[in-house]
């Protein structure tokens, strides 16, 4: 590492491991503390790009929009540095309705093509005789972040001459005396107690971050899946159904996800009732599947704030930048957040004039006070407190 003090990346999951990587391209020292690599969500979810699939609406679609977008330049740079492939797939998303005014009154329809039964099946051969009619989103995709993307930002990190400390857990951060920050306190994989002094961080800390900070409105909503091995190419575009939705990867395997607990907090575990409920919408969307065999099953635990809209930019202690509450779209989400965290702290670093307008409206948009009193709700989505 340089003798330039570290930038702190505090968790390794899927926000922390991106703008780890932007940094360190930009030639800045970083060091990330991940307590867990294994419980990040970004090694959960089922990778779907799909701010038109998920029925997105107000600054969240722009945003989800925008960063679909940069995804092919981003997915090709981490390409670039690790050697690896990441399993981008611009395969399109199917959203299947029961009725033709269902699906005309879904958010995003007027960015989809509108398909009747004979529309879905020709995009879907072999769809469930319920759904009548559906969106066909050409522009929506998926990654293998599982097996693919996350290793090999880890492994673009590492070239870069990005540090690790994993098995690491921050405890606490540290203020001086004008409020700023000024060191973490962690405890090491072998269990030692140490102070880090640092001038910046930035809390990536995914479902946990409230650990830290507990006035971020971050809350666990925990989801199951799984996967079965289906013929390859059985199915070309991703079916996202109400409550299920089924992504094929190049090889053959349909990732089945997921179900959304939020009263689960942060319980470990696979339930029937979660894997009951699976099997239920994979025999609703794909009949034939559910005689595919089942792989694996696993679970873990969204980032979500009141408005399902993530926390960027300025945290409550100067020199500590958030980016964090990604909720069920971190995945579509992680190529802007990383752009956006890391202009903000190369900006900070060589006190330039500040972040460009585009940025600055994100950042405006997605700051962590809009749930205070007395802001007003930016972000166009439900009311703080409905959702998670
Ligand atoms: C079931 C499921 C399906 C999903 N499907 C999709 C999808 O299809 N498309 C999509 O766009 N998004 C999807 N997501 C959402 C996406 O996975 C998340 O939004 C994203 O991974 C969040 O990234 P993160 O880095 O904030 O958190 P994580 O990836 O969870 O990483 C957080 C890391 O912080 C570490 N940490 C926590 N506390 C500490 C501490 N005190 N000290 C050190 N380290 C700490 C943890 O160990 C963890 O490794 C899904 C999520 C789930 C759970």
């Amino acid at each position: 590492m340089s003798a330039q003090k570290p930038v702190l990346i505090l968790g390794g999951g899927l926000m922390g491991l991106a703008i780890a990587h932007q940094l360190a391209r930009a030639g800045m020292a970083v060091l990330v503390l991940s307590r867990r690599r294994s419980e990040a969500a970004g090694f959960v979810a089922a990778g779907m790009l799909a701010p038109h699939a998920e029925g997105l609406s107000g600054d969240l679609l722009a945003l989800g929009q925008a960063s679909l977008e940069r995804i092919p330049a981003w997915v090709a740079q981490i390409e670039a540095d690790s050697g690896l492939h990441c399993g981008l797939r611009p395969c399109g998303i199917v959203v299947p309705f029961a009725s033709a005014a269902e699906r005309d009154a879904y958010p995003t329809a007027p960015w989809g093509e509108a398909l009747d039964r004979q529309g879905l099946e020709r995009e879907v051969p072999g769809i469930g005789p319920a759904w009548q009619a559906g969106l066909l989103f050409a522009q929506d995709g998926q990654i293998d972040n599982r097996r693919q993307l996350m290793r090999a930002l880890e492994r673009a990190c590492v070239d870069l001459g990005v540090q690790f400390l994993e098995g690491s857990e921050v405890l606490a951060l540290e203020q001086d005396s004008h409020g700023t920050l000024a060191a973490v306190r962690l405890r090491t994989a072998e269990g030692e107690e140490q102070r880090l002094p640092t001038g910046q961080a930035v809390l990536s800390c995914g479902a946990w971050s409230a650990q830290l900070l507990p006035q971020l409105p971050i809350r666990p909503v925990k989801g199951q899946m799984l996967s079965l091995q289906g013929p390859r190419r059985a199915l070309g575009r991703v079916i996202f159904g109400p409550g299920t939705y089924l992504v094929p990867r190049e090889d053959g395997l349909l990732v089945v996800g997921a179900t959304s607990e939020p009263e689960a907090g942060f319980s470990e575990g696979l339930t029937p009732a979660g894997q009951r409920q699976l099997q239920a919408g994979l025999t609703a969307l794909l009949p034939a599947a559910a005689q595919w065999p089942p792989m694996e099953r696993w679970w873990g635990f969204r980032p979500c704030t009141p408005d399902e809209g993530p926390l960027l930019g300025e945290g409550p202690i100067p020199g500590l930048w958030l980016a964090a509450g990604h909720h069920r779209n971190g995945v579509l989400l992680a190529a802007i957040t990383a752009e956006l965290i890391a202009a903000a702290l190369q900006s900070d670093a060589v006190n330039a004039a500040g972040p460009g307008p585009e940025h600055e409206i994100w950042l405006h948009s997605f700051r962590w006070t809009r749930f205070s009193p007395g802001s007003s709700q930016a972000n166009g989505n439900p009311e703080p407190g409905l959702t998670c």
